[in-house]
C-alpha cells in the first residue's frame, strides 16, 4: 500500500478527476503547433498559479515557455510537460478518418495529456507536501515545441533545470511502460546554396547553378553513408530545387537531419556532410551559408528511476475499461493494418512483444527492457537527461499498434480511454516524486546511476552559443520520435 503523502497525492488526482479531463480536453480542442501554444500554456499557467506556484513566464526566449515551482529548499524534482499540437491532425473523437477542420493541428502525439498529467502530478506532490510536512520543491517545466525538437534544448541551454536532483516526464503510447531504449542524437541543418542565373539555353556558361551544388552535396552524402556507423541516419529534402527549367537557378536549398546514437558521433559525421556541401561550392561554382536550426543528444536512461516507476504503476494499477471502450479501440485497432501492427511491436524491442499480436488495450505493467538498445527517433527530451536523472514513460493511451501522429492517436487522446491514462499517469508521477523527496537513499541510488553514467562526457549543448528559438514554425519531426 502506498504510504500516506502518495495516498494524499493519489487521492487529491481521484478528486479533481473531472477538472483535469476538462483541462486536457480543452487542450485537445484548441490544439496550437510549436511556438503558437498560446491558449495551451495560458491554461496551464492559470491553474498553477491558482494553486500557489511561483510561475516565470516567456523562459529561454519562447513566449510558451514557463516554469512553475513551489516549496523551498532541496530536493528540487523536475516535471516536464508539453502541450504542442502536430499540423494537418485535426479529428473528431471518432473512429473513422473525419478531421473537425480540414488540414488543421490536432493532438496526433496526445501531448493535450502529456501537459496536463504533468501539471496534475506537480499539483498533487504540492498538496501532499503542504499536509505532511515536506520540505524541497516541486517546479513544473512548460516545454513548447517538442515535436520540432526546439523548447529543452534551448530550456538546458539557458540553465534553467540547473539545481534539479530528478525529472520526470510522461508521454502517452501504447503501454504502460517505462523502457531502457535509447533515442538517437540529431542535428537539423539547411543549406542554402547560391549561384547565378542564366538563359539555360542561350548562354549556361554564364550561369552557376545551385540546384547543381545541391545535387552534388546530396551524391557525396549518399557515398558517405558507407563511412558512418551503422545505426546512423542521414535524411534530406531538397526544400527548394530552382523555379523554371529555362533558368539556370542561382538559389537553392536543401536541408538534413543527420541522427546518431552518440551526440559525438553526430558531431563527427555532421563535420563531414559540412566538407562536403564544400566539395559541392567548388564543384558547381556556388556558395553557400550553414542554417543550423536545432539539435539534440541521445536520450540516457536511468534503470533505477524506471523501475520506481514501474513499482508506482503496479501499486496503482493499469486501468480498466468498459465494454464501449473496448468497443471503440477495437473500431480504431480495425484501422490499422496487421503488418503495422507487428512492425510497431518488433521495433518496440519488448521482449514479449509477440503476446500482444491479439491485444488492443494493454493493461500489463512490463518490467523496464531495452538497456543499450537505440530506438530510430530523436527527442529533446535527452538533453534535459544530460542534466539530471530524468525519465519518461508511458502509458497506455492508445491502441496496440496505433502510428505515432496519426488521426487515430488525436482521437484516443480525446475520448475517456485518454483520459483515463492521463489520471493514471498522472498519479503514477506524483507516487514517483514523492518517493524522491521523502527517501533520500531512493533519490542518492538515482543520483549515483547518473553520475556513472555521465562520467567522462562533459555535455555542451548542440546550439550555437547566438542561435535564437525559431519562433516561425518549422515542421514537425518524423512520427517515430517517440515509443
Ligand atoms: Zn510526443
Amino acid at each position: 500500500m502506498p504510504d500516506n503523502p502518495k495516498e494524499d497525492a493519489v487521492q487529491w488526482i481521484s478528486k479533481n478527476r473531472s477538472r483535469l479531463i476538462k483541462i486536457s480536453d480543452e487542450i485537445w480542442r484548441t490544439p496550437e503547433v510549436g511556438l503558437q501554444e498560446h491558449m495551451s500554456s495560458a491554461l496551464l499557467v492559470g491553474e498553477l498559479e491558482k494553486e500557489g506556484f511561483i510561475v516565470q513566464r516567456g523562459v529561454a526566449g519562447m513566449p510558451t515557455a514557463f516554469v512553475a515551482s513551489y516549496g523551498k529548499g532541496k530536493p528540487v524534482i523536475g516535471i516536464l510537460g508539453e502541450y504542442d499540437a502536430l499540423p494537418g491532425l485535426s479529428q473528431k473523437p471518432t473512429t473513422r478518418k473525419e478531421p473537425v477542420v480540414s488540414g488543421a493541428p490536432g493532438h496526433g502525439c496526445g501531448h493535450n495529456i502529456h501537459g496536463t498529467t504533468g501539471m496534475a502530478c506537480a499539483i498533487a506532490v504540492k498538496e501532499a507536501m503542504k499536509a505532511n510536512g515536506i520540505g524541497g520543491m516541486v517546479k513544473f517545466f512548460g516545454c513548447p515545441a517538442e515535436e520540432t525538437l526546439v523548447g529543452k534544448v534551448f530550456m538546458v541551454r539557458d540553465g534553467l533545470f540547473k539545481g534539479v536532483d530528478a525529472a520526470l516526464s510522461h508521454h502517452p503510447g501504447s503501454m504502460n511502460a517505462a523502457p531502457l531504449l535509447s533515442h538517437t542524437a540529431m542535428n537539423s541543418v539547411k543549406f542554402h546554396f547560391h549561384g547565378r542565373a542564366a538563359h539555360a539555353a542561350g548562354s549556361p556558361d554564364q550561369g552557376r547553378g545551385a540546384t547543381d551544388a545541391v545535387e552534388l552535396m546530396n551524391i557525396g552524402v549518399n557515398y558517405l553513408r558507407e563511412h558512418v556507423v551503422q545505426e546512423a541516419r542521414i535524411h534530406y529534402v531538397i526544400e527548394d530545387g530552382g523555379h523554371e527549367p529555362n533558368v539556370i537557378p542561382p538559389y537553392a536549398r536543401s536541408w538534413y537531419y543527420v541522427r546518431a546514437p552518440e551526440r559525438d558521433q553526430v558531431e563527427s559525421i555532421y563535420k563531414w556532410v559540412l566538407k562536403i556541401a564544400d566539395g559541392a561550392d567548388l564543384m558547381a561554382g556556388t556558395t553557400h551559408t550553414v542554417e543550423f536550426l536545432t539539435g539534440c543528444y541521445n536520450t540516457l536512461p536511468n534503470r533505477r528511476l524506471s523501475e520506481l516507476i514501474t513499482k508506482n504503476m503496479r501499486e496503482i494499477g493499469a486501468p480498466i475499461y468498459t465494454p464501449e471502450e473496448m468497443a471503440f479501440a477495437r473500431e480504431i485497432s480495425r484501422t490499422i493494418p496487421q503488418e503495422e501492427k507487428v512492425a510497431a511491436l518488433r521495433r518496440s524491442k519488448r521482449p514479449d512483444w509477440k503476446e500482444l499480436l491479439d491485444v488492443v488495450l494493454d493493461t500489463s505493467i512490463p518490467d523496464p527492457w531495452g538497456e543499450g538498445e537505440v530506438a530510430g527517433g530523436s527527442t529533446d527530451v535527452a538533453d534535459v537527461g544530460w542534466q539530471t536523472p530524468t525519465v519518461e514513460f508511458q502509458t497506455t493511451s492508445g491502441v496496440v499498434g496505433i502510428p505515432g501522429h496519426s488521426w487515430q492517436r488525436t482521437a484516443m487522446s480525446g475520448v475517456s480511454i485518454g483520459h483515463k491514462s492521463l489520471i493514471f499517469a498522472a498519479q503514477t508521477m506524483a507516487g514517483t516524486a514523492l518517493d524522491l523527496m521523502t527517501k533520500p537513499e531512493v533519490l542518492k541510488g538515482v543520483r549515483d546511476e547518473f553520475a556513472a553514467r555521465t562520467r567522462g562526457t562533459v555535455y555542451r549543448s548542440p546550439l550555437p552559443p547566438d542561435l535564437k528559438p525559431p519562433l516561425h514554425q518549422l515542421p514537425p519531426l518524423s512520427p517515430e520520435h517517440k515509443p
